[in-house]
């Protein structure tokens, strides 16, 4: 807040728009959105204090004798909720003892950018958020389109306008936000959609991929739906994707470093430096793109109902092929295929940006592309790395990375593995009916 103003920037912003309350809102190291509700008559105090939480019950490596975790709210990144224009969402930043918290999420980027911004350059990314829409208001999940059956849905335009109302309303919210949305298709499975807008600089691009998921989920509700973003909830079906699409600019944000119309794939050295840090550094970061036990049955390389899951399991970049890690789908810039619907948007985007820094630090290069259907076996002579296979396996990787402790944080690192290890414990402490069925006649 400027010293002496009279009213803070989010006071003024209820009082223009018409907002009553605001949603203090962050997310924990598991990608779950937390949030208090304030009235604007306690915003302005809120603004410099921040509003209190006990860390304990969200999903941080935090102890219930800790003091409290105060989210004060970053006014840049306010949006009022198109469909409840009383309430505006804004992202907040994670403090303890007057502290930055290490292990705050949009913290971890911030640094990131602030890294990359030393180095006078500025990432841009844009995500495509997959997503199912199921039947709500039960604990089943099950499809909500009876007659969403065919065995290639993709672009079906039956299929697609039988839940127009729903997406209608979304791209229409996109447009009044300002966020450019140029497209809504239906996806390779059944109820599956996705609906896209234009890429942005990385932390308005991760703030926006929160608020994306947390408005198709309640528009969804309203329609008595229930909107998933479950890397894999239907095993036989394509899996939920979230690709990024990635392209560093100088600080002015006008001239696209990564860009070469010279190049056979329109890619600068700095481009092919940063996508091969991307490429040495996979495995450790497969546990941030793909941080749940259920992401590791979309990448498994098996084939679904439609004839592809469209997911990676091998560690290359090509041009325009859909079937490996990183396309490069036009010049200046390339698109990561790995993360799924799963993904923390700001440990995404910081994942990324830390290993392509590392790549342009170490000049990296990624070595020849890689033109053949990476869901075949590789051609006679060449070899490529395969991604991780569980969870467990990717937290192995993840924690013994020195790359990333030194770039994202010890204490990051640490709480990460933490929490994600006791997930992983949580799982194989369940007793599965596959188990059972196979093993009750031993
Ligand atoms: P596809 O399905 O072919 O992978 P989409 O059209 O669904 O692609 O999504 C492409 C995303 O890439 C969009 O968010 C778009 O704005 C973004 N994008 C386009 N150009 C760039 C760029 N130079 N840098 C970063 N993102 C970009
Ligand atoms: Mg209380
Ligand atoms: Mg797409
Ligand atoms: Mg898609
Ligand atoms: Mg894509």
């Amino acid at each position: 807040m400027a010293p002496g103003a009279a009213t803070s920037e989010l006071e003024s912003f209820a009082q223009e728009r018409g907002v009553e309350n605001f949603l203090i809102s962050f997310v924990d190291l598991l990608g779950v959105s937390r949030a208090k509700l304030v009235p604007k008559s306690a915003i302005r105090e809120m603004e410099i204090k921040g509003a209190g939480f006990a860390g304990y019950a969200a999903h941080f490596d935090m102890s219930p004798a800790d003091p409290d975790l105060f989210a004060v709210p970053d006014p840049r990144s306010v949006i009022q909720l198109p469909w409840k224009p009383a309430v505006a969402w804004v992202a907040s930043d994670l403090y303890m003892n007057g502290k930055p918290v290490q292990q705050d999420p949009r913290r971890v980027l911030r640094t990131q950018v602030e890294i990359a911004e030393s180095k006078h350059l500025r990432m841009k990314t844009g995500v495509e958020c997959e997503f199912f829409i199921l039947s709500g208001g039960s604990d089943v999940h099950q499809l909500s389109d009876r007659l969403d059956k065919a065995e290639k849905p993709g672009y079906e335009q039956i299929a697609l306008m039988r839940r127009y109302d729903l997406i209608a309303e979304v791209l229409h919210y996109l447009e009044v936000l300002g966020w450019k949305p140029y497209q809504a298709d239906h996806e390779d499975a059944n109820g599956q959609f996705e609906i896209n807008w234009e890429y942005d600089d990385c932390i308005a691009t991760a703030d926006k991929h929160v608020f994306f998921k947390f408005m198709v989920k309640s528009l969804a509700e309203k329609y008595g739906l229930k909107a998933t973003f479950m890397p894999k909830p239907f095993v036989n079906q394509t899996g939920n994707g979230t690709h990024c699409h990635v392209s560093v600019w100088d600080t002015s944000g006008e001239h696209n470093v990564f860009l070469d119309k010279q190049d056979k794939l329109g890619l600068s050295t700095t481009a092919y430096e940063f996508l091969g840090g991307v490429l040495q550094n996979t495995k450790s970061i497969t546990a941030i793109l793909n941080p749940t036990v259920n992401s590791y049955k979309r990448i498994d390389g098996s084939t679904t109902l439609s004839g592809s899951s469209w997911a990676p399991c091998s560690i290359a970049y090509t041009g325009n092929n859909r079937t490996h890690l990183i396309r490069i789908p036009d010049g200046g810039r390339f698109e990561l295929r790995l993360a799924d619907g799963a993904v923390n948007p700001y440990l995404f985007q910081a994942a990324i940006l830390a290993c392509g820094l590392h790549g342009l630090d170490h000049h990296v290069h990624p070595g020849p592309s890689a033109d053949w259907n990476g869901h075949l076996p590789p051609p006679e002579g060449k070899a490529v790395q395969i991604l991780p296979t569980s969870l467990a396996e990717a937290l192995k990787e993840f924690s013994a990375s020195a790359t990333l402790r030194k770039a994202l944080g010890e204490e990051f690192v640490t709480s990460y593995s933490k929490i994600q290890t006791e997930r992983w414990r949580s799982f194989t402490q369940h007793l599965s009916k596959w188990e059972i069925d196979n093993t009750i006649d031993c």
